[in-house]
């Protein structure tokens, strides 16, 4: 397991990117041979805390994922939680919000999703695109968007007295990783599909979305909802971070067993 003390975000910080080397891999003695080795270790690990969350059945895990485009949340998800019971896992995934969606307030369709007692939840996407894609495309004025961190942390305040563990991830890729990862996904005939021409357009506006990144994690990483900012140029130490964060997170949540009915012991099933 790889120490992510250093990962995470204590509250009051001001988040300056530029300081946060996308490249580094640090935590880990080996390479990417021995990284994948040792995330099958953590995938176990994650496995048994889970059955233990699901068994216990009270409380709930929420995981925000949020990256830039091509940053790797969806392969994330597909390598970090291999070999949970699917039973207790559910992710949630947050895109163009439909006309009806549009008539609520915007944490509307978020808590919704929210996991229940038992269920790791995993929010790919999240209520943060409404301080960042609605911030960087001007979908909202500012006095719109700017009043939402105070919302943001009063909600993950709620849900955290409430018996649910938030935690959120931002997986931090370098500009140059991103050209990288467009371009493969034109020179891959398997990966034309993930291809939008406007993530190009986005692309433009890398500086924007880095600033808007910089102002969520800077106003909204709490004692009670942290935020991470994960190194995720190398997508198998990225593995190993998110893992470690999560088995370090489920640990201090401590689910237990329940206790068994008594007298077990004399019961013989004939
Ligand atoms: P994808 O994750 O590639 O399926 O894309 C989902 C798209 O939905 C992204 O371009 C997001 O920026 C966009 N999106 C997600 N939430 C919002 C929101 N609240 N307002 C506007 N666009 C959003
Ligand atoms: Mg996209």
């Amino acid at each position: 397991m790889i120490d992510v003390s250093e990962y995470r975000i204590p509250a009051g910080t001001k988040v300056v990117l530029a300081d946060h080397d996308a490249d580094d891999k640090t935590g880990f003695e080996g390479g990417k041979k021995k990284g994948k080795k040792a995330l099958s270790r953590l995938n176990k690990q994650i496995a048994e805390l889970q059955r233990r969350l699901w068994a216990e059945s009270r409380q709930g895990l929420l995981v925000v994922i949020q990256a830039i485009d091509t940053g790797g949340k969806d392969s994330t998800i597909r390598k970090v939680f291999t070999g949970v019971n699917p039973q207790g896992v559910r992710v949630a995934s947050f895109g163009v919000p439909s006309e009806i969606e549009l008539s609520h307030d915007y944490l509307w369709r978020v808590h919704k999703e929210t996991p229940p007692d038992g269920y790791i939840k995993i929010f790919n996407r999240s209520h943060y695109e409404d301080v960042l894609v609605v911030r960087v495309k001007r979908l909202a004025p500012e006095e719109t968007w700017s009043r939402r961190y105070q919302h943001i942390r009063e909600f993950e305040r709620m849900l955290a007295d409430e018996g649910t563990t938030v935690l959120k991830l931002f997986l931090n890729i370098s500009k140059d990783e991103q050209r990288q990862r467009l371009q493969d996904r034109l020179n891959e005939p398997d990966k034309h599909w993930k291809f939008n021409k406007a993530d190009l357009a986005d692309r433009e506006l890398w500086d924007h979305y880095q600033r808007a990144f910089e102002d969520a994690l800077s106003e909204t990483s709490t004692d009670y909802a942290p935020w991470y900012v994960v190194p995720a140029n190398r997508k198998w130490y990225r593995n190993l971070v998110v893992s470690s964060i999560l088995i370090e997170t489920m640990e201090k949540m401590d689910p237990q067993y329940p206790k068994p009915e008594e007298g077990l012991d004399d019961v013989v099933v004939t």
